[in-house]
């Protein structure tokens, strides 16, 4: 079965398992969906199988061994230059004339260009030809996390397979089985947002995030003075970012229970504007804090 080890996405599974068996593959693909919940794994499982000589289940077929062992002549796949986070008209022409040569070891030739959105106007410009009439041996598979990138043209002429994100009960699901972490706030699962990507990247810095969480618990029970100093502790330069953003996941929470928080995630927000127009850190924490601090504490009956 396509996919077999990533989670999510049945649907798109079996369409695709159906395409090989009634042998209907279309020769270009538009897998579109979020970053980090198994678009390119999905893609390059079903690269393996319209390589496949025999479409077995488990197969051993010279094609699936060579594909197994990341040594297939046949299959190609295209990835942003790191530095440029590109896919520049260059990369798509030497792909193009590595289209136009038959196939070696297979009856099929497959082409993966990941991230297919950073592909500049350019680069998109020159796939068009190839993109709309491949050779008959040819698969190109297109896969992107924001479509409002991509030219219409591009779009118009690929099969447009659209991903969903995974269920959060998923993701836990996941992390419990795969990571050292048993235990996952729901704010954080609402932060990583159905992406098992991201959850990996959070997992790593997951005590930083709940000291956020716990932290932002104590608005309402400490004095302020103790409030500064732990605030100035949990909020970070080197982590800023992703801690002010989290900071409005967590507020966002609390304000089911009490709509004060509300008006707490304008403070982080003006917070995160500032810092982007390279005000001055600690000034900016500080001032965050203390709206957060006043916002809940104030008129508030603290007996
Ligand atoms: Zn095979």
């Amino acid at each position: 079965m396509i996919g077999n080890n990533i989670i999510g996405n049945e649907k798109v599974k079996k369409s695709l398992e159906k395409a090989i068996d009634s042998n209907n593959i279309v020769h270009s693909y538009l897998f579109i969906g979020k970053d980090g919940i198994g678009k390119k794994e999905i893609a390059v499982d079903f690269a393996k199988k319209i390589l496949c000589l025999t479409k077995e289940e488990t197969c051993t077929c010279k094609s699936c061994t060579c594909f197994n062992s990341n040594n297939h002549s046949d299959f190609f796949i295209i990835n942003p230059l790191d530095d440029k986070k590109i896919i520049s008209v260059d990369m798509i022409r030497s792909m193009i004339d590595e289209v136009y040569k038959k196939p070696i070891l297979s009856d099929s030739k497959v082409f993966i260009i990941n991230d297919a959105d950073k592909m500049n106007e350019s680069a998109q410009n020159a796939l068009l030809k190839t993109l709309e009439e491949p050779p008959e041996y040819a698969y190109i598979i297109l896969v992107a996390s924001n479509e409002l990138l991509l030219l219409n043209t591009i779009k118009s002429r690929t099969m447009r397979v659209s991903f969903n994100d995974i269920p959060s009960s998923d993701v836990e699901k996941y992390i419990k089985e795969n990571t050292d972490v048993k235990n996952i706030s729901s704010s954080l699962l609402e932060y990583i947002g159905g992406s098992i990507g991201k959850s990996l990247k959070v997992i790593e810095d997951i005590d930083k995030y709940n000291a956020i969480e716990s932290f932002l618990q104590k608005t309402e029970k400490e004095d302020i003075v103790d409030y500064f100093y732990d605030g100035k502790n949990t909020y970070t330069k080197e982590f800023i970012n992703q801690s002010l953003e989290y900071s409005e996941v967590v507020l966002m929470g609390f304000a089911k229970e009490n709509k004060k928080y509300l008006n707490c995630i304008k403070y982080v927000d003006d917070c995160i504007n500032r810092l982007s127009y390279n005000a001055n850190f600690d000034m900016s924490i500080d001032m965050m804090l203390f709206k957060i601090w006043e916002e809940v504490n104030e008129n508030s009956s603290r007996h």
